[in-house]
């Protein structure tokens, strides 16, 4: 069964003619960080979520603006990508968030994966927070954050990682990261 035009240009026409129309559907473009960070400066979005079969093909040719996928898999319902697609927007516009630096530090931001976290407890059981995150030395917690977040890309997203263009210093930073990994976090440490 596939969602017939006349009904969604009809809900079409109550919407600005400067909204940018977006189609969720599994053909489009996957979602990432770049767009999201793109979409947020739209000044209004409108977001058709299909059903069934998905919709007409002339409402695509004719009202939407672009298609966005948010994986490589197929939803019964575009209303969940479109919550999805509305959440990671949002966390982009400008006083959404309490930290905007979290943003620009986040997984993603900047080609790569923000790495370990800690909190409280410094001792949770017989597992230890990494001891240069309790040296209260700025400076090396600094650098040992770089070296994880760089390692961390490195073994879980090989394909993010080899796209990096590293500085001199971030090398080095990895390289004394790996170097130390044995004696800082092993699981049975
Ligand atoms: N027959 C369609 C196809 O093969 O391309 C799939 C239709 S799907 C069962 C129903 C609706 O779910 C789509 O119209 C779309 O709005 C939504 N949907 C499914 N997968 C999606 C995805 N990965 N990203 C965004 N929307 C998705």
């Amino acid at each position: 069964m596939v969602m017939s035009p006349e009904p969604i240009s009809n809900a079409l026409k109550g919407i600005n003619k400067s909204s940018h129309i977006i189609y969720l559907s599994p053909q489009g473009k996957t979602l990432d960080q770049k767009k999201a960070k793109q979409l947020s400066r739209k000044k209004e979005m409108t977001l058709i979520c299909g059903r069934y079969e998905g919709i007409d093909q002339r409402i695509i040719n004719n009202y939407v603006d672009e298609e966005i996928s948010i994986g490589d898999y197929v939803l019964s319902g575009g209303e969940i990508a479109g919550c999805v697609l509305i959440d990671c927007i949002a966390r982009n516009i400008k006083d959404v968030l309490g930290n905007e630096e979290s943003l620009e530090k986040d997984s993603l931001s900047n080609g790569r994966l923000k790495g370990h976290l800690y909190t409280r407890p410094d001792k949770f059981m017989k597992y230890e927070v990494p001891k240069v995150l309790m040296s209260g030395d700025h400076k090396k917690i600094e650098e040992w954050r770089i070296g994880n977040s760089l390692w961390v890309t490195k073994q879980k997203r090989p394909d993010l990682f080899q796209d990096l263009q590293l500085s001199e210093k971030e090398m080095i930073l990895l390289r004394q990261y790996e170097a130390g990994i044995a004696n800082q976090e092993t699981k049975d440490d």
